[in-house]
């Protein structure tokens, strides 16, 4: 990194204290940029870069909701607004213990380069809790979600920021969020939330995109290398929405996937993963993974989420959370030949990991690319939702697909471009960076 990039991350560093995961975030995009500012002093001299690490605007509020036992209970909530060079801020809420400005502004900072990678009008923001929805009754996340719209109701809107479904944020919690605006503002406002309901204003696919979307591109990855997907052993972390729906199409293509996990454990089946079973465990009962091996023989389960790296497998598709593959895993991967590794989740490699993956010629297409199926779908919807319509899937689902296969096109001529053939991480943050960069430049200081 040159001497004004060390500076510019020094800076956010300082500014930011505590914070290892936007540090962690930021780094890898700076690192990418420098033959950008090699190449041109513009955005230096227009100190894009400074406005660019930091949120436009930060939210952070009290959630205050009442237990089944009727006692009070207090979560934090988060509204990180980063940048809207692009378009109204966009970005899902997450609700996770671990949550903490840190870890929204990481995810608020991604978000920036990946919804410019979608092509689509959607500036970049990322909100949530540290309210656990693990063990909680219905009854106690409507509370919480209510009590939480109650004061993000202000900052939101069609035009100004549009959140939407991360890790804990699914159909049902976008539901009572949404129900809570519009009783508190008295108005159907459908383009305010992503992810609702497909009889209110959602849009087909948006369940499947992230995973449908994660697939396309690591396909079209594959396919530019000679390769696919069919008879190929793909190992996914998580089971959540990405790697449910990831499952499907990499079945669809001819793939077995032999493993998915949970932040308790794993489960690997030989046999090949049966899908029915595990959308029955965790979206109709909202079990655990493991239950999956008391109706298959062929499964095993065990305990610890990171062994799953230890399975030997051909494609890898990190598809629960961030810096869940580190170094040891990545050589571990290698280790036993795998040929790529395309991230569901956002930023679940850790820098070493990504650098065992490009020292061994391991195809590595990034979350910023990868997981963008998501929030593009997000846009598809609030177009649909604009114009007061509803798409068929096969049209919603084509319209992702050429999305994910433009990332890929884009993001691998701009590597070529800057002397990075093959590079899709300096391909990625680059022709994301130029997106918002040049948008910037164009609206002043
Ligand atoms: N949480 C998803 C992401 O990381 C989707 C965001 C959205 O649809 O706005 O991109």
């Amino acid at each position: 990194m040159n001497s004004y990039l060390e500076k510019v991350l020094t800076e956010v560093k300082q500014r930011n204290q505590c914070q290892p995961e936007f540090h962690q975030s930021v780094e890898e995009v700076l690192e990418s940029l420098e033959p950008v500012f090699e190449r041109d002093s513009i955005y230096k001299e227009a100190g894009i870069l400074e406005r660019i690490v930091e949120p436009e605007r930060q939210i952070i509020f009290r959630v205050p909701w009442v237990d089944d036992n009727g006692k009070t209970q207090v979560n934090r909530g988060f509204r990180v607004e980063f940048n809207s060079a692009l378009g109204p801020y966009k970005g899902g809420l997450r609700l996770h213990p671990s949550v903490y400005i840190g870890i929204i502004k990481f995810l608020g900072f991604e978000q920036i380069f990946k919804n410019a990678l979608t092509g689509r009008s959607i500036g970049g923001g990322k909100g949530g809790s540290d309210f656990d929805p693990k063990g909680k009754s219905d009854m106690e996340v409507m509370r919480f979600c209510q009590s939480f719209m109650t004061e993000l109701y202000r900052h939101i809107g069609d035009k100004t920021d549009v959140p939407a479904g991360d890790i804990g944020v699914g159909a049902r919690e976008i539901g009572y969020l949404f129900g809570q605006y519009k009783r508190i503002t008295n108005s159907f406002a459908a383009g305010v939330l992503t992810g609702k309901g497909l009889n209110w204003g959602g849009s087909l696919v948006r369940t499947e995109a992230t995973g449908y979307g994660l697939v396309y591109i690591v396909e079209e990855m594959l396919k530019d290398n000679g390769n696919s997907f069919e008879g190929k052993d793909v190992v996914i972390s998580g089971s959540g929405n990405v790697a449910i729906y990831a499952t499907e199409k990499a079945q669809e293509m001819g793939a077995k996937v032999i493993a998915l996990s949970d932040s308790n454990g794993y489960i690997y089946d030989p046999a090949g993963i049966n899908l029915e079973t595990v959308k029955c465990i965790k979206e109709v009962g909202r079990k655990r993974i493991k239950e999956y091996v008391t109706e298959h023989s062929s499964a095993e389960y065990h305990e610890g989420s990171k062994g799953i790296w230890t399975i030997k497998c051909d494609i890898a598709l990190p598809s629960a959370t961030q810096n869940e593959i580190d170094e040891d895993s990545a050589k571990t991967l290698v280790k036993n030949g795998v040929i790529a590794v395309g991230e569901g989740a956002n930023m679940p490699s850790t820098p070493e990991a990504i650098e065992v993956y490009q020292k061994n010629n391991v195809l590595f297409v990034p979350a910023k690319a990868a997981n963008a199926g998501g929030v593009a779908t997000s846009a598809l919807e609030m177009t649909q939702n604009g114009m007061w319509d509803s798409w068929s899937f096969e049209k919603v689902e084509a319209k992702l697909k050429n999305i994910m296969v433009d990332i890929y096109n884009t993001s691998s001529e701009v590597a070529k471009d800057y002397g990075l053939e093959g590079n899709l991480v300096a391909g990625a943050n680059i022709a994301g960076f130029l997106k918002v960069a040049n948008a910037m430049l164009d609206q002043g200081i």
